[in-house]
């Protein structure tokens, strides 16, 4: 079997870690499990680059999975929470801060005009589930398959991300009456959505997806796709609900809505909006939002949220974000790396197809045309990957441990990365031609 190389102190803190954490890891997918190995034990992160604890160093395309759009350690965020803790960690009780990041939120995403901070994106999906089930009063939802929305009871279902990588669709302890509410159909298609709208139409509180989804390698909706999403749900009074957890503020300053001209009801964010701090919010229109307490009747809590750290941690990304030409740049850096990935494997005879829109891409080993959908995406040859991902770890670029996922750019990967990437690309594809 092939292996790492040089991760002795990796291999010996991971060991120790497994008899107190489960599995080793805080979650899943960074166990490695999926392509059997231990993973790399980080030590410290500066701009787009990883430091472990054997000394290795590693060009990042994981980026703490998206958050790290600014890249790591970015010396703003790095300054303004230094001074942010000094002020205190948490008070429990309304800020200005949360005013401010708000604000800019409800600027930026073009259907949200309140939003609610919470811890993460799961809690976040989570609560976007309830809200549209007390607002319409209505049980059932459809989800995409291959899509993943965070760990809660009724999302687990056909999800993408760790359970795919882990094959373990669904969860023990998931009440099957639970996973009965969930109707899940295909991505990019409608013929599916509108077959599942006839039967159940009536009973249908949301439809929820990611509208570009990550979470099965990067997906891009077809021409039409979501503008048709939203006449259904608008033809049957369901809420459409947007998962942007990874495309906000990431593939566009007012996300994939932005990008493809398409409001939802709902929209979840998370990762970027706390700069690498807990963090995770959904909004959307006024008369939702309001179904929320203390103004409506939907609960929802949380003694950490709208944590000031994490609020000026966001606050500083966002204004960051919005400067010029910030998304032509990222645009500019996943061009031209994709470009040359994609020349590479053309040149070499092994079958690689992408897909990569604005700081997001995936590439599929082997697959016969570039995925539209799960089906597609997991016909990727896990075997080549495994290889592939190991060959490039040992060359330190440090890219997502799992087929399904996708790899991240941030605006501190600078051209010498790139150009680093491309030529470790290519010693590694024509290794493996
Ligand atoms: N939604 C999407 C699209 C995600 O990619 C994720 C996590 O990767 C989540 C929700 C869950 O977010 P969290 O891991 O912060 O709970």
């Amino acid at each position: 079997m092939r292996k790492l190389l040089n991760h002795t102190e990796s291999k010996r803190l991971f060991t120790q870690s497994k008899k107190v954490i489960p599995g080793g890891v805080n979650s899943p997918v960074r166990a490695f499990k999926g392509i059997d190995q231990n993973p790399i034990m980080i030590e410290s992160a500066m701009g787009s680059h990883l430091y472990d604890v054997d000394g290795n160093t590693y060009i990042d395309y994981v980026m703490s999975w998206g958050p790290l759009i600014l890249g790591h350690s970015d010396q703003e965020i790095v300054e303004t929470l230094k001074e942010a803790v000094s002020r205190g960690t948490s008070y429990g009780a309304p800020t200005e801060l949360e005013f401010e990041l708000a604000q800019l939120i409800v600027n930026a995403v073009p259907s949200i005009d309140k939003v609610r901070m919470v811890n993460s994106g799961t809690e976040a999906v989570m609560t976007a589930m309830r809200l549209a089930r007390g607002y319409t009063a209505r049980d059932k939802i459809i989800k995409i398959v291959g899509c993943y929305h965070g760990h809660s009871d009724s999302l687990l279902v056909d999800a993408g991300s760790g359970p795919a990588t882990l094959a373990t669709p669904g969860s023990p302890g998931v009440p099957a009456s639970f996973a009965e509410e969930t109707i899940t159909v295909p991505f990019n298609d409608i013929a599916a959505i509108n077959d599942s709208f006839e039967k159940y139409g009536e009973d249908i509180a949301a439809l929820i997806l990611e509208p570009i989804p990550a979470n099965m390698g990067v997906i891009l909706p077809q021409e039409g796709y979501l503008k048709s999403l939203r006449k259904i749900c608008d033809k049957y009074n369901s809420l459409l609900i947007f998962d942007e957890v990874i495309t906000g503020f990431r593939v566009a300053y007012g996300g994939a809505q932005e990008i493809y001209n398409v409001r939802p009801d709902i929209t979840c964010l998370g990762k970027i909006i706390g700069g690498g701090l807990p963090v995770g919010a959904y909004g959307g229109k006024k008369e939702i939002m309001d179904y929320i307490a203390p103004d409506g009747p939907v609960y929802q809590a949380g003694t950490l949220s709208g944590n000031p750290l994490a609020m000026t941690a966001g606050t500083v990304t966002l204004k960051r974000l919005s400067e010029e030409n910030t998304y032509q740049h990222l645009k500019e850096k996943t061009e031209y790396l994709v470009d040359n990935l994609k020349k590479i494997a053309e040149n070499s005879g092994i079958k690689v197809n992408f897909n990569s829109i604005t700081g997001l891409f995936t590439r599929f080993l082997s697959t016969d045309k570039l995925p539209t959908n799960y089906r597609e995406a997991a016909s990727a040859d896990r075997e080549l990957f495994n290889k592939f991902f190991l060959e490039m770890l040992n060359k330190g670029i440090y890219l997502a441990p799992s087929p399904f996922e996708a790899a991240f750019l941030s605006l501190a990967h600078e051209k010498d990365d790139l150009d680093r990437t491309i030529e470790v690309y290519r010693e590694v594809i024509n290794n493996m031609a």
